[in-house]
């Protein structure tokens, strides 16, 4: 089947430019410019008018965590569900994250996340593997992952002592093997070993509501973590790093110093950090609070934390913004923490509504159209080894097209969004544009309101090493 997008605004990262874009079956065949298309005579099974809508490569969310098991309960979402409601909101690959623990086999999570994909997705996706808890085996898994699975990147942890925790020595291990084989470090960087002496404190006192989920967290140490991180990477040969989630003014402060040295060391954000204040949304009265807590948590709005990120996203301190999607429904799940804040399953659900939320970034004047495109898409195939096959629109790269509306806005709800949880984070929060139309690998999977997907149609993708290196 050919697709033939006409008059709309093609979006890179470099630059905007009216064009026609010709899909063939799976992949782009070409661009046009303006009229060429026609003078030329070309014809397709489909045409579709772009007029005054932008063309854009697929979203890239390269952070969720569907069907994981965390605290006793999994994540809501589904890779079947999860990846239906990040193809409504313009994603069109996720890469999510196969979660080892101290004690199992790297390459048997690694089949049993396979297993959960396998035939169930809409949207393409990929795996980074955690290593909770670095050992010789797993490090030998490194090994194999990098050359044979397609899987390059490796997370690790500086929190959650005794689930995922590695202790320095771990972490040094860790990357002086990833140096020696070009994998990339994740790191989810907090200091997770005082946070865990000060959520008991709270606890002790009483203290027990889901605002104390926050403030046993502070962000300094974020930054403290983030520091360690960089140094190690720096002692382990200029491994590359990449910080997760990054929620803190202080973490940013790291990781800019660390790149004005010239170190291969990049950040992600997440669109929960860039809006929700901490006041806004944990400490909410009662329980309704645990709506939002998730790791690192929302930070105070009497911090210039959002500014700051905001910035850093302007100046590539922050490189990717990710959704870190991680949904677990109030009832039954949540409310498992209901009288201790510690036990509450951590994490949101926002893989649907990335595009839109960083869209009312540009709309707003904090960030550039084409700087938009990069965060969401081109950086992140890139920082994961999926370009120009992904993240690009560009004669041979996959026909993953997002023709967006920015004309359009809606109101994002739990009454209208896709995802399987029984809440919405973002209640209520009208957003300027829309995916008017969903392309995935030559497939049109959403068009006008109307979901054509289905399961089975994404494919596992085995990545290349970063290509973003300094
Ligand atoms: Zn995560």
């Amino acid at each position: 089947m050919t697709i033939l997008i006409r008059n709309g605004t093609v979006v890179s990262s470099t630059g905007a430019t009216l064009m026609d874009v010709l899909v063939d079956g799976e992949t782009i065949a070409a661009l046009y410019a303006p009229g060429a298309s026609a003078s030329q005579g070309i014809v397709a099974d489909r045409e579709i008018d772009a007029t005054a809508k932008f063309v854009i490569p697929g979203g890239i969310d390269v952070h969720t965590h569907m069907e994981m098991p965390f605290g006793g309960t999994m994540s809501a979402d589904t890779f079947e569900t999860g990846t239906r409601a990040a193809a409504w909101g313009g994603t069109t690959t996720i890469i999510d994250f196969a979660t080892h623990h101290t004690g199992e086999r790297v390459q048997d999570v690694l089949a049993q996340w396979h297993a959960k994909a396998d035939g169930n997705c809409a949207i393409d996706y990929g795996f980074h593997q955690i290593i909770g808890g670095v050992d010789d085996d797993a490090l030998k898994a490194m090994d194999e992952l990098v050359a044979h699975e397609g899987v390059t990147s490796f997370k690790l942890f500086m929190a959650y002592p005794g689930v995922f925790y590695s202790d320095d020595g771990q972490i040094l291990k860790a990357m002086q093997k990833a140096a020696d084989i070009g994998a990339t470090i994740m790191m989810h960087a907090e200091n997770g070993i005082a946070i865990d002496v000060l959520a008991a404190q709270c606890i002790s006192r009483g203290e027990t509501d889901p605002v104390y989920h926050g403030l046993s967290r502070p962000s300094v140490l974020e930054g403290e973590a983030t520091h360690r991180a960089c140094v190690l990477a720096g002692v382990a040969g200029n491994v590359p790093l990449y910080i997760v989630h990054m929620s803190a003014s202080e973490a940013l402060e790291a990781v800019a110093a660390a790149r004005h040295t010239g170190a291969n060391v990049f950040a992600e954000t997440c669109p929960q950090y860039l809006y929700l204040t901490l006041e806004e949304t944990l400490a909410k009265p009662g329980f309704e609070g645990a709506k939002w807590v998730c790791s690192p948590p929302v930070r105070t709005g009497h911090a210039h934390h959002q500014a700051d990120l905001w910035k850093g996203l302007r100046t590539n301190e922050l490189a990717v913004v990710s959704t870190d999607h991680c949904p677990f429904c109030f009832k039954e799940q949540k409310e498992i923490g209901v009288g201790n804040f510690s036990k509450i399953p951590n994490g949101m659900g926002s893989v649907e509504h990335r595009m839109d939320l960083i869209y009312q970034g540009v709309a707003a004047g904090q960030l550039s159209l084409n700087r938009w495109v990069e965060v969401c898409s081109v950086t992140p195939a890139r920082m994961f080894g999926l370009y120009p096959k992904k993240g690009a629109i560009a004669p041979g790269s996959d026909a993953d097209i997002v023709i967006y509306d920015p004309s359009a806005s809606h109101t994002l709800s739990v009454e209208t969004h896709h995802m399987a949880i029984d809440y919405s984070a973002w209640e209520g929060v009208t957003v300027p544009g829309k995916a008017a139309t969903v392309i995935s690998r030559g497939q049109i999977i959403v068009d006008d309101d109307q979901y054509l997907g289905r399961k089975g149609h994404g494919r596992f993708q085995k990545r290349g090493l970063s290509q973003y290196l300094s």
